[in-house]
């Protein structure tokens, strides 16, 4: 089951509020708005006090659920058994107890240490239980604190003002607004709304949208699904707006009521790990086969030469049991699911701190197979931050001048002079102007403040806005008209609306004023100058409404296109008188007849930092493309601008797109670098149609209809600050910065992630196919006994060759990881080369130890006179196995560079992890209590030179490797 608070982003804690006053108890739906309001002690325009806010959070404590359900600590524990791995070493522990048990029986195990083998693979298998425990939880725990960091702001009216404050800091009686986009982050009883429509799926199961209404009163047995004056935290604003006063939070909130149903959610396996999964079953698979066939064949083998005695089977039977055991030990790559976590880990990390959230673990390996990032324009390709340029109405054009939010600054005659320092004008004498600046603040939900020490009244002060920045432009650009939006907005009070949307690309309001004693209606629209015009049948000229000709509407609409090609942001002003008082939700329909005010040119500059991320996009044979809702013209001088697209480029608009097939479409898509005036649908048929080119996409999206596309994008990629909290929910990734050079930033960190992954695992597995060919030739040779002992092998897969590996897990990026073209996502970890090099070298590591072993056994039986163990050739082959691995990790730091031209100190961990991993080595040969558990003995310094010499060979080979790869290729 979904844990529903997870999934929306509601803080989980394991404190319950203490809620006993009789507000829980209500039945908020039956009570009328003002009867609420009272009994909650809030205000509807003035929200609660700050101190009331205190007081309350202290009685009722945070917004958060308590988390309840989930996977008791043990129950954990214990699933890390569930790896066919672990339950083969298990048995392997097994076996080699009743092994030595026999011998102990029979008066054989004389100077040996009893269960030692079972006693330590056990230790391996528990301790890899713990580590794998404290992996998850921690895993969970640091996935929660990063969602965290996306965590849900609202908006709410307290002390008079509105101000955003964090989802968890809400109280009963806050006044809290909703739109579109918004998770409900409370449940409350609407006061106001307009065309309020929720999506209330996470409560009740229905997927369709419910309409909302505050002035009705219901009964008291209406179903959940029903009160349609409430609204409920977890469920998911898709239009319009509110203003809802909070009655339940926390526990007491409806999602609170079944949060004790839920449980957590599992963390998803990445590809990686699935695979990994994969190949522990073949590995576990074959090494069974493998031990058949050696136990059989042996079995068969000796039965022949002996004529089937039974004493000699049995005896028979033990040693090749012992080899058996060291094989199915070798051959389990024990140290690779830790290493593979903790890289994935790393990989986030990393990836935080350049600003990009993972929230999807499979994403940190994925994302370095992108082909194609399809990203929006306004704000991740360019800086949001808008700056109203020009005013046109169908007369005049107007610049204006001025910085940034701030409210002061100048309109001047364009005609006159493009010089910002030409005379400024009297707007008296352009009263269609100053309709078209009413328009700007009446028809806006923005809000302009100024957070300076300065007063107001000064030209500095830290002006910024909440809300859309478009619409913050437009309260700036009023505010240089001395237009004010709190003294328009308290003479023409708001009655009604139709609220903006992607797909409707334009905004209404409807306002009251007064004529004489008589009340007056007034629409304000605003929206995609294209849209707008449509619906107009007149223009303002002065103080007169004149018709449109033709002739207007082509000089118009060639004026939008001379403005958006000089890449501003262009948006169409009409109004129009009503006759009647309108309805309480109006429909489009009402949307027609009106009179033209004019355009809005907004500049909103591209983020400098993009064209490097776009060139390096190419470089890495990835295709960036521009999706927006903005105008084809604009769009495109800002496409031109950041190298995104070149002349003659093709741009396919959403009208152009609505009239293709999707598979006409699939013929376009890779011609096509921008696409303009979309609608979020749009965004889903061309994610399906690249996809279906074999393209591996990352989608952004921040609107609440993005969240399709976003699902099933490759890479859904949600804004962190403009983002609506339903996009982030769709999303494998947020970026905290809404900024496209942070996509390109974590394509890159994902190749490393990848790039490190592959690595070690030739690294491991090369030297896990090494130990078990030369455990296989040991018997083979005639060589009396086992090489290897279970022990010696857990120790080289866990700790020789497990802290390199870990060391080269933080390999830093190779020069070449962002010029080469990405990985198919859909090839096996294997392939280019992977699964032959850890074939190449895993034989080579063989052959070197083989050679080893062959004049160490001879060695040490010819010197044996001189009161030598014989068994000391086995220490010699484990000595070269691991020293061999030590050259091995330097080499395999990159595929290209000779080890002599890496810096040393770009990883000095792989180092340090040799030294220490080296040092461990020569203890366990030369310290004698770790000689008596390991089984290790002494060897002389000659020996060890020679085991020496014998392991550098190893780095020799891969070192010659790549300077034959290198002249292989010069000669191509
Ligand atoms: P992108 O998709 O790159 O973010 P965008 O911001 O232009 O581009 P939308 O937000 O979907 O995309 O806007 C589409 C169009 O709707 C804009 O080009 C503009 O003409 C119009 N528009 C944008 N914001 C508003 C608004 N607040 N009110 C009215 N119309 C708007």
């Amino acid at each position: 089951m979904i844990d529903v608070c997870r999934r929306y982003h509601i803080p989980v804690t394991s404190k319950v509020p203490s809620i006993s006053s009789s507000e829980s108890a209500q039945a908020w739906h039956t009570l009328e708005i003002d009867k609420t309001l009272r009994v909650l002690g809030s205000d509807r325009d003035a929200g609660l006090t700050s101190q009331n806010v205190s007081e309350r959070l202290q009685r009722y404590g945070p917004n958060e659920l308590t988390e309840t359900g989930g996977r008791s600590g043990w129950v954990i524990f214990l699933d890390q058994f569930k790896n066919i791995m672990l339950l083969m070493l298990i048995g392997v522990a097994i076996v080699s107890g009743v092994l030595d048990l026999l011998k102990l029986q029979s008066g054989n195990a004389e100077g040996e240490v009893p269960f030692k083998d079972t006693i330590a693979i056990m230790a391996i298998v528990i301790l890899n239980g713990v580590l794998g425990y404290l992996q998850e939880s921690r895993a969970e725990k640091a996935l929660a604190a990063l969602k965290r960091l996306s965590s849900p702001k609202v908006r709410v009216i307290r002390d008079g003002r509105i101000i955003e404050v964090n989802a968890k800091e809400l109280v009963p009686g806050d006044v809290m607004l909703l739109e579109a986009g918004v998770q409900v982050a409370a449940d409350g009883r609407l006061v106001e709304q307009a065309n309020l429509q929720i999506r209330e799926a996470a409560l009740t199961g229905e997927a369709e949208a419910v309409s909302k209404q505050a002035d009705v009163q219901l009964g008291e047995d209406i179903a959940l699904g029903d009160r349609t004056n409430m609204v409920f935290q977890g469920t998911e604003v898709v239009f319009g707006r509110g203003k809802v006063v909070v009655t339940g939070t926390g526990m007491q909130t409806e999602l609170g009521k079944i949060a004790s149903l839920l449980q957590s959610v599992e963390s998803e396996p990445t590809p990686l790990q699935q695979r990994m999964g994969q190949l522990g079953n073949v590995l576990v698979s074959g090494s069974l086969v493998l031990v058949a066939l050696v136990v059989g064949g042996g079995l068969i083998h000796t039965g022949i030469n002996t004529g089937w005695q039974p004493n000699q089977l049995f005896n028979t039977f033990v040693d090749l049991i012992e080899v058996s055991l060291s094989m199915a030990v070798a051959v389990v790559p024990e140290g690779l699911p830790a290493v593979i976590t903790v890289t994935l880990a790393l990989g986030t990390q990393r990836m935080v701190r350049r600003h990009a959230l993972i929230r999807k673990l499979p994403a940190v390996e994925t994302l370095g197979s992108v082909t194609t990032i399809c990203s929006d324009k306004t704000g991740t390709l360019t800086q949001n931050k808008m700056v109203v340029q020009k005013v046109a109405t169908t007369e005049k054009t107007f610049g204006v001048t001025g910085e940034g939010y701030i409210p002061r600054g100048e309109f001047y005659l364009e005609s006159q002079s493009e010089a910002a320092s030409s005379p400024s004008i009297a707007l008296d004498e352009y009263p269609e102007l100053q309709m078209l600046l009413a328009a700007c603040v009446l028809c806006n939900d923005a809000v302009l403040q100024c957070e300076a020490q300065n007063a107001p009244g000064q030209s500095g002060g830290n002006w910024t806005i909440l809300g859309d920045p478009t619409e913050g432009a437009l309260l700036s650009l009023a505010g240089k008209g001395g237009v004010q939006k709190q003294a328009m907005d308290a003479g023409l009070p708001r009655v009604a609306e139709i609220p903006f949307s992607s797909e409707r690309k334009r905004m209404s309001v409807i306002v009251r004023g007064s004529q004489g004693n008589n009340p007056l209606y007034l629409m304000f629209t605003k929206g995609s100058p294209e849209l707008i015009l449509e619906r107009c049948t007149t223009y303002q000229s002065g103080d007169r409404a004149v018709v449109l000709t033709p002739q207007h509407r082509s000089q118009i609409l060639e004026q939008n296109n001379y403005m958006a090609s000089q890449g501003l942001r262009v948006l169409g002003f009409a109004f129009k008188n009503l006759d009647a008082e309108p309805p309480k939700q109006p429909d489009e329909q009402i949307e027609h007849e009106l009179v033209w005010l004019g355009l809005v040119g907004m500049l909103d500059a591209p983020r400098p930092e993009v064209r490097e991320a776009v060139a390096k996009c190419r470089q890495a044979g990835i295709r960036p493309v521009m999706i927006t809702g903005d105008h084809q013209l604009t769009a495109r001088a800002i496409a031109y601008d950041l190298g995104i697209a070149s002349q003659g480029d093709r741009v396919l608009t959403g009208t152009e797109l609505q009239k293709l097939s999707q598979e006409d479409l699939k013929q376009e898509v890779d011609q096509v670098s921008i696409y303009a005036r979309v609608s979020p649908e749009h965004k889903l048929r061309i994610v399906q149609a690249l996809q279906s080119r074999g393209k591996f996409v990352a989608m952004t999206g921040d609107g609440v209809n993005d969240a399709p596309a976003l699902k099933q994008a490759d890479i859904g990629i949600a804004m962190g600050i403009t983002g609506t909290d339903v996009s982030k929910e769709a999303s494998d990734m947020v970026l905290l910065d809404d900024n496209f050079a942070t996509i390109v930033a974590a394509t890159e960190e994902g190749r490393v992630v990848y790039t490190n992954i592959r690595r070690f695992i030739k690294y491991i597995l090369g030297s896990n196919i090494g130990e078990v060919l030369t455990i296989a030739a040991a018997p083979l040779l005639g060589l009396g006994g086992v090489p290897l002992s279970p022990l010696q092998i857990l120790w080289m897969n866990l700790v020789t060759d497990g802290v390199p590996a870990l060391a080269l897990a933080v390999e830093p990026a190779e020069p070449n990881v962002m010029k080469r073209p990405p990985f198919s996502p859909r090839e096996s970890i294997f392939a280019r080369g992977l699964g032959s090099y850890m074939l190449r070298i895993g034989i080579i590591f063989a052959i070197l130890t083989i050679i080893l072993m062959a004049w160490a056994y001879n060695h040490t039986h010819s010197v044996t006179g001189a009161n030598l163990s014989p068994d000391r050739w086995k220490t010699m082959v484990f000595t070269t196995l691991c020293l061999a691995q030590m050259g091995h990790a330097i080499a395999i730091r990159s595929n290209t560079q000779l080890t002599i031209e890496i810096n040393p100190f770009t990883n000095i961990f792989v180092w340090a992890a040799v030294l220490v991993t080296t040092a461990l080595q020569l203890a366990l040969v030369y310290v004698p209590p770790l000689q008596a558990f390991f089984g290790t003995q002494a060897i002389s310094l000659l020996e060890l030179s020679i085991c020496l010499g014998f392991s550098a060979l190893m780095f020799v080979w891969i070192e010659m490797e790549k300077l034959f790869i290198r002249w292989y290729k010069k000669r191509r």
